[in-house]
C-alpha cells in the first residue's frame, strides 16, 4: 500500500471510487510546518535555478521527463484506482508529464527572451529599451483530483523553464500518484526546486496560497475554490493564474447535418471521463428542427456505452471519482424528473461493476427541462446530459452564455460561415467547430475560461506570460533632452554652474 508520510504527521485514506471498502494508500495531511519547509526550500532554490540558464533548466526537465516516461504504467494503475477513471485515460493523464516537460523544454529560448524595444530616434525620447523576460519566485501549484497529474504539469513544467522553483499541492481525493511522480522528478533535479505537499486544501493549500515567500498560484480546480485562493492571494498581492470549471454549451445549428459521426463526437464529448472534465459538454442546444432525430440518435450511441471498473478493459466509463459527486448526480436526475423532465438512461453495466458498491452513475440523457434548472446553471461532472431545443441562433447564443461560466463552447454545422458567425458572439474561452472533446484545444492553442471561468491562459507560449514578468530595463540616449513635465525643472542648477 503506498503512502507519503513523515513526522508526527496525520494521514488521510484514499479509497477505490470501483470498491470504495478497498483502501488505495494513505498521504500525509501537511500542516504549516511542511508548508514551511517547502516554501524555505523553494525559496533557497530559486537563485541558482533562475540564473542557470533556460537552456540547462530544459536539460534538467529533459532528465526529469526520462524518469516520468519510466513511472507511466505504475501511475496510470494507481491514477485508476485512486479515481476510477478508465486505465486509457489514466495513462493519458501519467503521460501528460514527460510530455509537457519535454514541451516546455522545446520553448527555453521562449522562456529566456530578451526584446529590443529600442525607440525610433524621432520619438519623444530617444531611448534604449531592453524588455526582459524574469522569474517569478517560488510558485504554488494546485491541482484538482479528475486529471491530477496532466494538470498540475500543465503548470509545472512552464514554471520550470521559466525558471521558477514550484511546491506542488495534490488534491485530496487523489493525491498518491501525483506526490509519488513529484517526489522522483524532484530526485533528479536540484534540491528545492521542486517539492511536494500533499494536505487539505483549506489547511496547506490556504498556507501556501498566503504565504508571503510564494509569489505566483496556479490553481486549477472549482470556482468556490478559485474565490477563496484569489482572496487568499490577494494579501501578498501575488500572480495568480486560475483554470477554474466549465458548463460548456455545444450549438447544433439548424444548418448541421444529423449523422452517427458527429452524434457520436457529442457523446464523447459530454460522456467521456463520466463526465468529470472541465471541458466536456455539458449542455446541448439543439435546433428544433433537428431536435428529435438528435435526441433519438444520442441515446441510440449512448446505449452502446459501457460502464464499469477502470481496470476492465471492456469499459468505457469508470464511476465518478467520489460518493458526492455519485449522490449529486443523483439528485440532479431526480429534481429534473419531478420537474417533469424526459429522463432517459443509455448504457450497460459490465460484469466488472460491482453497482451497489462503486460509485456507479449510467449516462442519462435528459430533455424537456427548464432553463434555470441546476442541471442547466451548474456543472454537473456527471455523465447526464441535458439537451434543450431551440428556434433562433439568437435564442441559442443568448442561452449558450446565460451562465456564469466561460471555459469552452461548440458549434455544430456544415455551413462553416454559418458556424463562424455563432461562435464569434459564444463568451468563451475556445470555441471549437464540429469537435469537443479532450485534444480539441492543443498547445498551440491558447486555453482558459472567460467570466468565471478562470484567468490567464495556458498552453506553450501563453503559459509562460502568467510564469513571468517582464522587466523593462531603460536607458535614454539623451538625458539631456527635455522630457515632457521636466521642463519645470529646469531652473534647478547646481550651486557651481550658477555662481
Ligand atoms: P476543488 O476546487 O475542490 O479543489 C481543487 C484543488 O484546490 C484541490 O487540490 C483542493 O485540495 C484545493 N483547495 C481546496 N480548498 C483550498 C483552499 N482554501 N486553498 C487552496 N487550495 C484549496 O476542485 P476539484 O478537485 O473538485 O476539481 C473539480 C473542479 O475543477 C471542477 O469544477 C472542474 O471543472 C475544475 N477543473 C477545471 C479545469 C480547467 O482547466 N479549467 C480542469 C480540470 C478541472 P483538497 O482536494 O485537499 O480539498
Amino acid at each position: 500500500m503506498p503512502s507519503v508520510c513523515g513526522g508526527d504527521l496525520h494521514f488521510g485514506e484514499v479509497t477505490n471510487p470501483a470498491r470504495p471498502r478497498e483502501v488505495v494508500g494513505r498521504f500525509a495531511r501537511s500542516g504549516r510546518a511542511e508548508v514551511e519547509l517547502a516554501v524555505a526550500a523553494g525559496k533557497q532554490a530559486f537563485p541558482a535555478w533562475r540564473d542557470l540558464g533556460a537552456g540547462k533548466r530544459a536539460k534538467c526537465m529533459r532528465a526529469a521527463a526520462e524518469v516520468a516516461d519510466g513511472l507511466v504504467d505504475d501511475l496510470a494503475s494507481l491514477l485508476t484506482a485512486e479515481v476510477g477513471k478508465t486505465l486509457g485515460e489514466s495513462r493519458g493523464d501519467a503521460g501528460g508529464a514527460a510530455r509537457l516537460l519535454r514541451e516546455f523544454a522545446d520553448l527555453a529560448s521562449a522562456a529566456d527572451r530578451e526584446t529590443d524595444l529600442s525607440s525610433d530616434p524621432a520619438s519623444y525620447a530617444a531611448t534604449d529599451v531592453l524588455v526582459r523576460r524574469v522569474a517569478l519566485g517560488p510558485v504554488v501549484v494546485i491541482s484538482p483530483w479528475n486529471t491530477p497529474i496532466h494538470l498540475a504539469f500543465n503548470a509545472i513544467a512552464p514554471n520550470l523553464i521559466a525558471g521558477n522553483t514550484v511546491v506542488v499541492k495534490p488534491p485530496e481525493v487523489a493525491p498518491l500518484a501525483l506526490t509519488a511522480l513529484v517526489a522522483a522528478l524532484a530526485a533528479v533535479l536540484p534540491e528545492g526546486v521542486l517539492t511536494v505537499v500533499p494536505g487539505e486544501g483549506a489547511v496547506a493549500g490556504a498556507a501556501l496560497t498566503s504565504h508571503p515567500d510564494i509569489r505566483g498560484v496556479f490553481f486549477t480546480g472549482g470556482i468556490s475554490t478559485g474565490r477563496e485562493v484569489l482572496k487568499s492571494a490577494s494579501e501578498t498581492i501575488k500572480k495568480v493564474a486560475m483554470e477554474l470549471g466549465g458548463n460548456d454549451a455545444a450549438v447544433v445549428l439548424d444548418s448541421a447535418v444529423i449523422n452517427e459521426d458527429m452524434v457520436r463526437e457529442l457523446v464523447v464529448g459530454s460522456m467521456g471521463c463520466a463526465g468529470q472534465i472541465c471541458f466536456n459538454v455539458k449542455r446541448i442546444y439543439v435546433h428544433r428542427k433537428h431536435f428529435d432525430a438528435f435526441v433519438e440518435l444520442f441515446v441510440d450511441l449512448a446505449g452502446h456505452i459501457v460502464v464499469g471498473e477502470g481496470t476492465d478493459a471492456s469499459v468505457d466509463i469508470g464511476p465518478l471519482a467520489t460518493e458526492e459527486g455519485r449522490n449529486r448526480a443523483v439528485r440532479l436526475i431526480e429534481q429534473a424528473r419531478a420537474a417533469g423532465a424526459d429522463v432517459r438512461v443509455a448504457g450497460t453495466y459490465a460484469d466488472s461493476a460491482r453497482v451497489d458498491e462503486g460509485h456507479y452513475v449510467l449516462p442519462t440523457i435528459i430533455t424537456g427541462i427548464a432553463p434555470d434548472d441546476e442541471l442547466i446553471l451548474t456543472e454537473q461532472f456527471c455523465p447526464v446530459i441535458p439537451i434543450i431545443a431551440f428556434d433562433s441562433d439568437d435564442d441559442a447564443i443568448a442561452a449558450a452564455n446565460g451562465t456564469e461560466f466561460g471555459l469552452a463552447s461548440s458549434v455544430w454545422s456544415t455551413d462553416v460561415e454559418h458556424a463562424m458567425r455563432v461562435a464569434r458572439q459564444i463568451e468563451s474561452g475556445s470555441t471549437f467547430i464540429n469537435v469537443h472533446r479532450l485534444g480539441a484545444s492543443v498547445s498551440s492553442t491558447p486555453f482558459g475560461g472567460v467570466k468565471h471561468s478562470g484567468l490567464g491562459r495556458t498552453h506553450g507560449e501563453y503559459s509562460l506570460l502568467s510564469c513571468t514578468e517582464e522587466h523593462a530595463i531603460v536607458r535614454f540616449a539623451d538625458p539631456a533632452r527635455d522630457l515632457p513635465g521636466i521642463a519645470r525643472w529646469n531652473h534647478l542648477r547646481s550651486s557651481s554652474s550658477t555662481s
